[in-house]
Parts: C-alpha cells; structure tokens; sequence
C-alpha cells in the first residue's frame, strides 16, 4: 500500500512558519496584504479566491479585493494595476488568468511590480525560476510540489524525475525546480512516444496534464512517489486528479491524493509569498 502525501501534514507546517513570520511583521506594525484582482465571475476563480481569502484570515494576512467586469478595457485594468503597484499597503498582487480574450495578458502581466508577483505572473518572476535568482516568486503551484518533497524528506539528488506537461504555470517551472533539487528531468508533452515506458523509468513523478486518470497503472512502477497535480471534474460530478489513484496506489511507493493534495498546499504557498513579500521589504 503506497504512503499517501497528505497537503494538510504539509500545510500545517507551512502555516506555522507563516504565522511565525506575520508576527515578526506585526511587532513592527506591517500587517501583510494580498490585493486580489479578479475580471468576471468565473466559477474556478472565485471559488479559489474564496479559499485564498479564508487562508488568508486564519494565518493574519488582510486582502483587498478589486473585481472588474468581464467587459473592463486594457486601460481600465492597466490603471488597477498601477493603483496596486503604487500601494505601499498591499504586498503581493493575484490576478485571475487566463483574462478576456480582447486583453493583451502578456502586456497586463508585465505590468505588475515583480516585487509584488507572488505567483510568477511576470516574465521577471519566471527568469528568476530559470536562473535561480530571487526576482519575485516561483509559480505557487509547483513549489507546492516541491514542498510535498520537501516535508515527506524525499530527496531528488541523483533520481530520475519525469514531469508530465509542459505548461508555463506548472510543468516547464516543475521541471527547472526538480533540477535545482538536483534530479535528472525529462518532461512528457502530448508529442511525447510511448509515454508509459518514458513515466515507468522515473523514480519521481509529477503529473500535470489536465487530463482526469491518463496515468494509471501501465505508466507506473513500484518505489515512484507520484505527486498529481491535476484537478478534473469526473463522469460522477467528483474532483479527481490526472492520475487514475485507485490504480495507482497498490503500484507505488508514495502518492498525493486528489482533492486533499497539491491543491490545499498552494493556497499556503501563496500566503508565504505575500508575508515574504513584506519581510524582503521591511525586515
Ligand atoms: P495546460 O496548460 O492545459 O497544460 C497541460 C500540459 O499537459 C500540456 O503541456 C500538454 O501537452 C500536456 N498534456 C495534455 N494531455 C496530455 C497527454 N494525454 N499526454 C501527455 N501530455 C499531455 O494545464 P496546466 O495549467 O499545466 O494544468 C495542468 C493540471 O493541473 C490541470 O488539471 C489543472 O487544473 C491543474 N492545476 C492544479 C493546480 C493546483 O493548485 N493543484 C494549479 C494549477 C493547475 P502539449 O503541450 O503537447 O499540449
């Protein structure tokens, strides 16, 4: 039976740190401040602010919420941004992505102080994923990866590590994380061939296609930690991940569940990024 990864184990620690660190700022009178920026009301984005914001509460991080129509102009955005920018209060900026399609979303994504990027919207946060330099944030998503590694003591030095996607938000910045661990990385795309073969040799996986259950038991091998960073809606109405878990548990040695994994753990991601954002600028 595969050990399970559970994002509340590695959350609960993530928050104490947090908490920690909120308090050093609130002896010197900073409370941390995330400014949310959402346009329209897309059912996934607010259902992620609404975790974000209690999350928010529960560790001592204030939120200030701008929602614009689903119609705003690049102007009137732009001038939002720059409004947050300017803003001594607020420490770190979450703009809900992907925007209308009549916005210019790479133009609007520079426009955001890196300083104040806590998940890696501008190009300035993404060089820093590649260079290893501390210009902004990495995305929230794959450090949550990198955090369940991390807290269950898995070590990547020497391993082989296959990441399956290769998005700009979760699987190009997973994979220059697991190289910074020191793993041997290669990363599966739809052009990759025989993708089970490719997945099987890896003694770390990471999932994040956004295709429910494409890897079952046929792409696994016994000793894998397989972390799934997938979130689908099943034929059921359930939440269920990338990988096909009841496949996959009896195969591996250790696997996150969907929900109750990757998912819990970057909404702490995001909070310790905000109250780090305030620490590089006031401690
Ligand atoms: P995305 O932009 O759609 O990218 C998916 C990637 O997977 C692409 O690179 C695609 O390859 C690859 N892919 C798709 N089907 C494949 C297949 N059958 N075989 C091999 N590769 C395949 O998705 P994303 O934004 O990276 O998100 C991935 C998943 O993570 C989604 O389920 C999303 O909901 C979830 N997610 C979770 C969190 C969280 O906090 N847990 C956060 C963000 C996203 P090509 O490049 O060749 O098309």
């Amino acid at each position: 039976m595969a050990k399970q990864l559970l994002g509340k184990e590695v959350t609960a620690a993530l928050n104490e740190k947090i908490k920690a660190n909120v308090a050093a700022l609130q002896e010197k009178g900073i409370t941390p401040t995330l400014g949310i920026i959402r346009v329209g009301e897309n059912g996934s984005d607010i259902s992620y602010e609404r975790g974000a914001t209690k999350r928010c509460e529960t560790l001592g991080v204030a939120c200030e919420k701008t929602v614009l129509p689903e119609d705003v102009t690049q102007e009137e955005l732009l001038a939002v941004i720059d409004k947050v920018n300017k803003d001594d209060k607020i420490h770190g900026v979450l703009l809900f992505r992907p925007l209308p399609k009549h916005l210019n979303q790479s133009v609007i994504e520079n426009a955001l102080d890196p300083s104040k990027d806590v998940d890696c919207m501008t190009d300035g946060s993404m060089s820093g994923v590649f260079t290893g330099k501390k210009i902004g944030f990495p995305p929230c998503t794959p450090q949550a990866c990198m955090e369940i590694l991390d807290f269950y003591g898995i070590d990547c030095t020497g391993k082989k590590a296959v990441v399956v996607g290769r998005s700009l938000v979760v699987g190009k910045p997973a994979a220059m994380m697991l190289i910074q661990k020191n793993a041997t990385v290669t990363v599966c795309h739809t052009r990759t061939k025989d993708m089970p073969s490719v997945v099987k040799e890896a003694e770390i996986v990471i999932v994040a296609a956004g295709r429910a259950g494409i890897v079952d038991d046929t792409y696994l091998s016994a000793g894998q930690t397989v972390i799934d960073v997938g979130i689908n809606v099943n034929a059921e109405g359930k939440l269920c991940g990338d990988v096909d878990y009841a496949k996959a548990e009896p195969v591996v040695d250790a696997i996150t569940p969907v929900p109750g994994g990757v998912g819990s753990v970057t909404t702490s991601v995001l909070v310790g990024h905000v109250v780090e954002a305030a620490m590089r600028k006031y401690m």
